[in-house]
């Protein structure tokens, strides 16, 4: 649906995004994660046609963004990370004025208010002013301003920052909502812990350049992470455990390792008997699951 070739962006004195290239699969929520500064909201920017690169290629379900800005405004939807709502409107005029805006067909407008105001759950604020609506409200608003002319491809930019932890579980049912019904989403995160509740790829970026460009979905065998209590430190343990295949991060606090490891049962049992006969201390051990936090852990500290 979104395919990058090759993206460089410069501020004055300052290189955001250096040759990225990746790709969005469609009807999939694509995670896009990285550090402060890592140049996630300049890439949402360059895809919405805010920005023009410096050099590089973007398509959006066949639209060139850089030769065609406007037509991308058509299938898209972006939420910025710093949105402005007018206040005094109430909710129904804003997402008329946003309807208007996106040459919604006139007939239909009243009917598409009443659809999206159900889905983000503010039936009952309808006509209510956006100066008086609570922070959650706000973010669905924008949300729907930013839906309200079915784009095909909707880009959030940390939509879950300042919201109630109840607040950013229905966001992550509403993702899955747009997704059941054919929407593409791309959303940047700092909360990782939750992504593993909607997103189904991850893309790390990092210092301008594509981390890794994993899809979860086909990543079933994506490890399991593997936590262990020692009765002391051991010095030479960590030069240890690298070289075990299939050990990944490895975190080291004291007398608690964990380690992300990539093998089968077997390797599994081969990991432990190898501690075991090198006379590893060990007073807990415990296999779990590895979480997508896990994996980009894994995935930044490789690189
Ligand atoms: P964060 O997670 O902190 O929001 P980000 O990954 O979204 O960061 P960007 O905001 O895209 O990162 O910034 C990428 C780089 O570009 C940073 O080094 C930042 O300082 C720089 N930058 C961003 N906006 C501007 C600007 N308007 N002028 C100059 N430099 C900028």
């Amino acid at each position: 649906m979104i395919r990058i070739d090759h993206l460089t962006f410069e501020y004055p004195n300052q290189f955001a995004l250096n040759d990225v290239s990746c790709s969005f699969q469609k009807n999939a929520i694509t995670a896009l994660v990285g550090p402060n500064g890592a140049g996630k909201t300049t890439l949402l920017k360059c895809l919405s046609a805010l920005l023009k690169p410096y050099s590089g290629h973007i398509t959006v379900d066949g639209i060139d963004v850089i030769e065609n800005p406007r037509d991308v405004n058509k299938v898209m939807g972006f939420l910025p990370d710093f949105f402005g709502l007018y206040d005094e409107l109430t909710i129904y005029q804003s997402l008329y004025y946003f309807a208007l805006a996106h040459n919604f067909e006139h007939d239909l407008i009243e009917n598409r208010i009443v659809e999206v105001v159900e889905r983000l759950a503010l039936s009952n604020k309808m006509h209510e002013k956006t100066g008086t609506l609570s922070r959650g409200m706000r973010q669905r608003l924008a949300i729907g301003q930013a839906i309200i002319h079915r784009p095909k491809v909707l880009l959030l930019d940390e939509p879950a920052s300042g919201l109630d932890p109840e607040a950013r579980h229905s966001l992550a049912l509403l993702f899955h909502e747009l997704k059941e019904q054919g929407m593409t989403l791309v959303v940047s995160s700092h909360i990782l812990a939750e992504l593993d509740a909607y997103a189904d790829n991850l893309i790390i970026l990092k210092e301008g350049k594509v981390s890794e460009n994993s899809i979860l979905k086909e990543v079933e065998n994506v490890g399991v992470k593997i936590e262990f209590s020692l009765l002391f430190e051991v010095a030479s343990l960590r030069a240890d455990l690298e070289k075990i295949k299939g050990v990944g991060a490895i975190f080291m606090d004291h007398k608690n390792v964990s380690l992300t490891f990539n093998g089968d049962e077997a390797e599994q049992h081969e990991l432990l008997k190898h501690l075991l006969n090198a006379k590893v201390p060990i007073s807990q051990f415990y296999i779990k699951k590895a979480n997508i936090q896990d994996q980009y852990l894994d995935i930044v500290r490789k690189n």
